[in-house]
């Protein structure tokens, strides 16, 4: 993914909605060469399908740049804008070694995919990935269209921040939270909670 502030912030806004629209709470950064979502409390990845289309998730809401413009930084410089290692400097290694570990989203959807088609009896059935991975791709693009101005409303205070959660509420939104330098105690694990890139 290109260093674009804008369509990170985007990317990133898709991922999380997708959680939050499943009732995960996640944390969404932007850093200088990317961003990354991680579930938040840490715990094990969701799986198979609802897995694959949050991470396809990301590209999909990357589009909305196409139609929707970041808003004006407070002193008119997108350079001055946080990452997520300015505002949570306690963790700024957890941050950075969960980056690297991250796999890229083509790659995790795919993994997804062969997870899924395999808890099917599927997994060498290239016929099954095709149809799944098209299924994906459709529930995704619908999910997006659907949630676009909650997506875009994520991707602005995400933009702006560095760093935001995505708490669901209980009628099917969510809420956004700022995070603050104080707020950021205790290690976060780098692998939990499945962070992904790009
Ligand atoms: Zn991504």
């Amino acid at each position: 993914m290109k260093n674009d502030r804008w369509r990170n912030a985007l990317h990133e806004a898709g991922h999380a909605a997708m959680y939050a629209g499943h009732g995960i709470e996640s944390r969404a950064m932007l850093l200088s060469n990317g961003g990354m979502v991680s579930i938040d409390p840490p715990g094990p990845s969701p799986v198979g399908r609802l897995y694959a289309m949050v991470l396809q998730a990301g590209q999909e809401a990357e589009k909305l740049a196409d139609e929707a413009e970041p808003p004006e930084p407070p002193d008119g410089d997108e350079s001055k804008l946080p990452q997520a290692g300015d505002v949570l400097p306690k963790q700024r290694a957890n941050i950075s070694a969960g980056f690297r570990a991250a796999v890229d989203d083509d790659l995790a959807v795919a993994r997804a995919i062969v997870t899924y088609c395999h808890s099917h009896g599927q997994a060498l059935d290239v016929d099954a990935w095709g149809k799944r991975l098209k299924l994906v791709q459709d529930k995704t693009q619908q999910f997006v269209r659907r949630n676009k101005a909650a997506i875009i409303g994520i991707a602005r205070e995400l933009y702006l921040t560095g760093v935001i959660d995505i708490v669901p509420d209980d009628e099917g939104g969510f809420e956004i939270s700022r995070k603050q330098d104080s707020e950021c105690s205790g290690a976060r694990s780098a692998e939990a909670g499945g962070p992904f890139r790009g």
